[in-house]
């Protein structure tokens, strides 16, 4: 499996809009982070995680081609924002599945009403086929086992998904040790990694780093990083070995 990274950056993206620190002055690209999300490749389809606001300039920079399915792992702006610009897809392809928990896809309909309208419908508006993720059941996506796997963003559940060798979490809080053993000795650990300050409703450095020692991938990325986390290069010189700081366009294979 191959998996790019479309965004990296926390919820405003970095730079922010209108703030002039350090980083954002930085000449370094890997210190330009869209808003997060992936796209994984097997077997001739592609997947996304998550539709970032940043979705459209994601597509186009990678020109992809065709997407059979978006996973939502919840239903925050900068995981969901950009889903209109799913259009040229719908066009193509027809109706656009997506996957999320009931109450993810409920706020979905509420944002975007008239892509789940069945009436009064204006030509050449998105269409999605849905299916809800009920008590993170696995299922089977395109040939590959895809396991939800519960964890705390804040006080707010939410799903991070191991697909094949690939364990993808992102807005993670706290994850409790059953879930935690739903991806132990993954090959590619993919977690989210804020700053090194903590913060109530994401994981800083040192507590993503103590969750992947404890699950012991092959190799770790660290994405969801707001421009407090520092500059990438310096930051990336403190870490383990096996722990890299993932940053935009980032492409890696995933052993299966
Ligand atoms: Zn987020
Ligand atoms: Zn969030």
């Amino acid at each position: 499996m191959k998996l790019t990274f479309l965004g990296t950056g926390t919820s405003q993206g970095v730079p922010v809009i209108g703030m002039n620190t350090p980083v954002a002055r930085s000449k370094d690209k890997k210190d330009k982070r869209l808003r997060t999300s992936v796209l994984l490749s097997w077997g001739g389809v592609n997947v996304n995680i998550d539709c970032s606001p940043d979705f459209r300039q994601q597509m186009l920079r990678h020109k992809v081609q065709h997407l059979e399915a978006i996973l939502f792992t919840h239903e925050h702006a900068d995981h969901t924002a950009g889903l209109d610009d799913i259009r040229p897809f719908v066009l193509k392809q027809g109706d656009m599945p997506i996957y999320g928990l009931p109450r993810v896809i409920e706020q979905l309909r509420i944002r975007f009403a008239y892509i789940f309208a069945k009436e009064n419908r204006y030509a050449g508006a998105p269409s999605v086929k849905v299916t809800e993720i009920e008590d993170y059941t696995p299922f089977l996506l395109f040939g590959k086992k895809v396991t939800p796997i519960s964890i705390q963003h804040g006080t707010l559940p939410i799903i991070g998904y191991r697909i094949g060798n690939l364990a993808y979490i992102t807005d993670a809080k706290y994850i409790n040790e059953k879930e935690l053993s739903k991806f132990y000795k993954v090959d590619t650990l993919v977690l989210n990694a804020l700053r090194k300050a903590p913060h109530p409703t994401h994981l800083n450095l040192d507590e993503a780093l103590t969750i992947i020692r404890e699950v012991c991938p092959r190799q770790a990325f660290l994405t969801h990083m707001s421009q407090t986390m520092g500059f990438h290069a310096k930051v990336q010189k403190e870490l383990p070995s096996q722990v890299f700081l993932a940053y935009d366009n980032l492409t890696i294979k995933v052993k299966e």
